[in-house]
């Protein structure tokens, strides 16, 4: 099949403005509809868009000198603001702003959580030697997970049913009275599947095992209640709530066992997480978690709304597009497709400046490796290379929903082109 010219292109899409064409491959370079010809973005499961009440109360957080620790006019007003973020990040989950470890991200938050817990059990002689994660987990658990086999403990993954659910027969069956603590994510960073953590606490309470959640891909997105959940530690990222970069949390139970701090020389956060604290970044990612709070329902309508438009476009016009998660309740405004023979890379990089969105995990996109979260799922290594993720955030428009449905289908005409597979 011929490559489709921008002519055709302009037709099917008549607001688009085209700023800058390849001359020899007739290809989009760059295109408008906003004033600032930004691309759209779909990538809100790599990171947010920093929400403007956010930047705002950093800006003006980053105006005073700002030691939390300083017992003098400054200092105080720091730690004021330091509270007040603390107090919102706890009240967006129901937790106790004592409760609040604030971190420099998700990744951090699991590594205390799985390597303090099992410095904490080595310490009190606990006899539990059992961890437990599944195998979807972020690499940011997968790792720290593989890591504590070096200290002794036994790592087991927990799998999934093909819709990218735990399966939590197998893990009634995995979860011992040797398990120190079970780790299983909110909802994945790449299929949006939302786990049955109801299921997994009774697991874990049956047997006195702890319970930790990566909830990088839920917070501020779902509302959740830790006190409902009954769990024992869950992880925060700010940047995928909307919130700056470089900031999260753990959340750590007043009930459960405190984990042991990976690094020495300070007693901010509780000892828990030594250093001084970078309060721009918690003040941000206070506003940010504020702004979720009061928008959940409206966030999560939003983005369920445009998600399902975007789906319904495409599978009009291409029959064969699946939804992976299709039995599974995902993130409202996610989307994992399957659009068999397409290369979901070469789709990705043919609307490169266009339309932004990603295949797998952002940090390991580029490497060739199938995704370990598609291959535990059943996906084939060929399907799995015809996947990829959406994630409209609460700023897209149903504008730009529209246009990046015609952008993504005409896009897949040339890409199917170039491969010589013809689309249905
Ligand atoms: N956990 C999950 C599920 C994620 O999606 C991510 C980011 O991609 C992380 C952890 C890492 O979070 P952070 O960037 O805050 O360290």
């Amino acid at each position: 099949m011929e490559p489709r010219g921008i002519l055709d292109l302009q037709t099917a899409v008549p607001n688009l403005t085209l700023n800058i064409i390849d001359k020899q491959s007739n290809c989009l370079l760059e295109w408008g509809v906003s004033k600032n010809n930004n691309p759209i973005y779909l990538d809100a499961f790599a990171t947010t868009p920093l929400a403007p009440e956010a930047k705002a109360a950093m800006l003006n957080a980053w105006t005073n000198p700002a030691n939390a620790g300083s017992a003098h006019f400054f200092g105080e007003l720091a730690q004021d603001s330091v509270s007040k973020a603390r107090a919102a990040v706890a009240d967006l989950i129901g937790a106790a702003a004592s409760e609040i470890v604030f971190t420099s991200g998700a990744t951090e938050a699991n590594n205390i959580a799985l390597i303090g817990i099992a410095r904490w059990a080595l310490e009190t002689q606990s006899y539990r030697r059992r961890i437990v994660v599944s195998a979807i987990e972020h690499k940011a658990v997968l790792e720290p997970a593989l890591w504590l086999r070096t200290l002794g403990f036994e790592v087991i993954f927990a799998p999934v049913d093909s819709s990218g659910g735990v399966d939590c027969e197998a893990l009634d069956k995995i979860v011992d009275e040797q398990t120190l603590l079970v780790s299983v994510m909110t909802a994945n960073n790449e299929t949006g599947a939302i786990q049955p953590l109801n299921d997994v606490v009774s697991i874990c309470r049956k047997n006195g095992a702890l319970i930790h959640s990566d909830g990088a891909q839920a917070v501020g997105k779902v509302s959740l209640d830790v006190l409902d959940l009954d769990i024992d530690y869950l992880s925060l990222s700010s940047h995928k709530m909307y919130g700056p970069v470089g900031i999260g949390a753990l959340y750590v139970s007043a009930a459960a066992p405190k984990p042991k701090s990976l690094c020495f020389g300070g007693g901010q956060e509780g000892g828990i997480r030594p250093g001084t604290q970078p309060v721009p970044l918690i003040v941000g990612f206070g506003a940010a978690a504020e702004i979720a709070h009061e928008r959940l329902l409206l966030d999560e309508e939003h983005g369920r709304q445009l998600s399902q438009r975007l789906l319904h476009k495409l599978q009009t016009q291409l029959a064969e597009c699946r939804q992976i998660t299709s039995q599974a309740p995902v993130l409202p405004g996610s989307l994992c497709l399957l659009l068999p023979g397409i290369e979901a890379n070469d789709l990705i990089d043919s609307l490169r400046g266009v339309v932004c969105f990603s295949t797998g995990s952002a940090c390991s996109s580029g490497q060739l490796t199938a995704s370990h979260v598609l291959s535990a799922m059943g996906l084939s290594k060929t399907d799995s290379t015809s996947v990829f993720r959406i994630f409209c955030n609460r700023y897209n428009t149903i504008e730009q929903i529209d246009l990046s449905a015609s952008l993504i289908l005409e896009a897949c005409q040339r890409v199917s082109g170039r491969t010589g597979r013809v689309l249905q």
